[in-house]
């Protein structure tokens, strides 16, 4: 149940096209769990110059963003 609030997690992300920093709800993230960690990335378009950036995710990462409420999108179905 999540009748709790969820805070506006903010995560800090930088674009490598442009070189801007930015912070980004967890709305403007996606996040995608593939089978191994070349498939595992997050991404999100930079609000400054419109690039899609790509970024791998480590286990760190991978926790931060899903609890900070990014939505997952599983590539790899087999637990
Ligand atoms: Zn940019």
């Amino acid at each position: 149940m999540t009748a709790m609030t969820t805070a506006a997690v903010l995560f800090k992300a930088a674009c490598p096209d442009c070189r801007g920093c930015f912070e980004l709800g967890a709305g403007a993230l996606r996040l995608a769990i593939g089978a191994t960690r070349r498939t595992t990335f997050y991404s999100f378009t930079c609000p400054d110059c419109g690039s899609a950036v790509r970024k791998p995710a480590g286990e760190r990462i991978i926790e931060l963003l899903t609890g900070g409420g990014v939505s997952t999108l599983r590539l790899h179905s087999t637990a």
